[in-house]
């Protein structure tokens, strides 16, 4: 009789903490936003804005930067990136890829950059610019911090080393770029290779295919364009 009563309370426990479990209010943002602080939860609800994600404003928007000149994991990246802030509802849109030389020196004067032509990864395709729909620059550093955050889990998920302009002294929180963009840069200017999607995918080819032949000791593979 004892071990009767003893399993019958255990099952009302069981079934008041399920409903207890029930009761707590859903996570908003279960994932990917691991790397979020909790009092930055705020912040991400205040970008939720699902109207304006369907309206179509935000499609023209999104449909509205060149994909001329892009590095293909920078393209990988802001699509995944993309996919994710849709689905919660963020309004954000590529602002820029590529830009050339010339603009990236104009923009130097203007004091919007301190990177002069061929300083920037934007000049060879490496680095994207995320920009609010209609706030542009105008997020306050929690908001930003909640883009960093979707940002860098996607790159994580995607397998793609990305860096975020918003971990820098000099705040660029719109921006992310490869961390490897140096290694194309060096090759780029050495060659005098036009920025293209197509000639930064033969670059990425030959740098991993150069990596693993130096992994196995075995001889380096012939330059795509030398
Ligand atoms: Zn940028």
């Amino acid at each position: 009789m004892m071990h009767l009563k003893a399993a019958i309370q255990r099952l009302i426990r069981r079934k008041m903490s399920k409903a207890k479990r029930a009761k707590q209010p859903r996570n908003l943002y279960p994932d990917p936003i691991r790397r979020l602080p909790a009092d930055h939860q705020a912040a991400a609800r205040s970008l939720t804005n699902h109207e304006y994600c369907k309206s179509l404003k935000y499609k023209a928007q999104s449909l509205k930067t060149s994909w001329e000149g892009v590095h293909p994991d920078i393209l990988d990246f802001h699509k995944a990136f993309q996919k994710e802030l849709l689905q919660r509802g963020y309004p954000f849109y590529a602002f820029f890829f590529w830009r050339s030389h010339e603009l990236q020196d104009e923009l130097y004067r203007q004091g919007s950059t301190k990177a002069r032509g061929g300083q920037s990864p934007h000049n060879y395709g490496c680095a994207v610019d995320e920009v609010h729909c209609y706030k542009f620059w105008d997020l306050t550093r929690k908001q930003w911090a909640v883009l960093g955050a979707i940002g860098k889990e996607v790159a994580r998920r995607k397998g793609i080393k990305i860096v975020w302009g918003g971990d820098w002294k000099f705040y660029d929180p719109v921006h992310f770029q490869l961390a490897d963009w140096k290694r194309y840069k060096a090759d780029i200017d050495r060659l005098d290779i036009e920025v293209t999607t197509q000639n930064l995918t033969a670059l990425r080819w030959y740098f991993s295919a150069c990596d693993r032949a130096q992994r196995e000791k075995k001889p380096l593979p012939d330059h795509p364009f030398e």
